[in-house]
């Protein structure tokens, strides 16, 4: 059988030997033997496309392939969002604890970046800054208004106890 075979790939060889010359039918081009690859299935022994087509033609399926995984990926994320979302969420709840520790920890570590960055912000954003606070102010409205009549309610009240206590340590 090894002999069988040996004799065939002899046979090919010596056909192959023949033909010095091949057009590549990818590109046209006349080209020696030995720039196209070996191929035993085919009748004469060589491939119809010349090695330099072939590589092209491999990159360009490798890259198509590269699109392709990206273009899946995009999908599988978009087809997953929900489940991403509800998953992310179950986390923040659960993490409730800990994440709220961390976002301490690191406020506190970061606290005088913080701090410097958005003066340096608001320093260089003085107009937008004052903008927003008016926008803040004027959708707020009610609530600071609230908040002010509270505020000098709780003054109210806490000068009138220091008053008694006053006339209090007077009585005394
Ligand atoms: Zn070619």
């Amino acid at each position: 059988m090894a002999l069988i075979r040996k004799r065939e790939e002899e046979l090919e060889e010596r056909e192959t030997r023949k033909m010095i010359f091949r057009i590549c039918s990818k590109c046209g081009e006349r080209k020696i033997i030995s720039k196209f690859t070996r191929d035993r299935r085919s009748k004469n022994g060589r491939t119809k496309v010349c090695k330099v087509c072939q590589s092209r033609e491999s990159l360009r399926r490798y890259y198509e392939d590269i699109d392709r995984v990206k273009i899946g990926g995009g999908l599988y994320r978009e087809s997953h969002k929900e489940e991403r979302k509800i998953y992310n969420e179950k986390y923040r709840i659960d993490h409730k604890e800990e994440l709220k520790k961390r976002a301490k920890k690191w406020y506190e570590q970061n606290k005088k970046a913080i701090k410097k960055r958005s003066l340096l912000y608001y320093n260089e954003h003085k107009e937008e800054c004052r903008i927003t606070r008016e926008i803040w102010r004027l959708v707020n409205r009610e609530k600071i208004k609230k908040y002010n009549k509270e505020y000098k309610k709780r003054k109210r009240e806490v000068k009138g106890e220091q008053g008694i206590f006053k006339k209090g340590g007077l009585c005394v």
